[in-house]
């Protein structure tokens, strides 16, 4: 796993633990079936309108898109995230991985987790359960 700057290293260790995980499972992912060690390219940084899980720690972004080339083919790209959502599945309806841009940026995997691990659902069936 490589970082764009070696404070996003510092970054991820600060993060939520299960973001170091999932960003770990990508990594092997990647390297396994494409021969590609992806790099890391935001971690806590805070980008105006986004929805703010980057600043709670819970998200990290991996690069696709640089200087209009791709890391990854569309094929190999749909593979990442499906084994992703696959192995990390959420019970709030959200994704842990997902291919997009944001604001017209360039195309890249941004992988999030809940809070602390425990989602909402979760929550709720503990406190049923009380
Ligand atoms: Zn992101």
């Amino acid at each position: 796993m490589n970082f764009k700057s070696p404070e996003l290293e510092d970054e991820l260790a600060k993060a939520d633990t299960m973001v170091s995980v999932v960003c770990q499972w990508f990594s092997s992912l990647s390297i396994a079936h494409f021969n590609i060690a992806p790099t890391i390219t935001r971690v806590l940084e805070h980008i105006c309108g986004d929805s703010g899980v980057h600043e709670a720690g819970r998200g990290a972004d991996f690069r696709d898109e640089f200087n209009d080339t791709f890391t990854y083919t569309a094929e190999q790209a749909r593979f990442l995230v499906s084994e992703m959502n696959r192995r990390f599945p959420r019970k709030d309806n959200k994704l842990t991985c997902i291919h997009h841009s944001f604001q017209g940026g360039p195309l890249h995997f941004h992988c999030q987790t809940g809070i602390s691990g425990v989602t909402q659902t979760d929550y709720s069936v503990e406190v049923t359960n009380g």
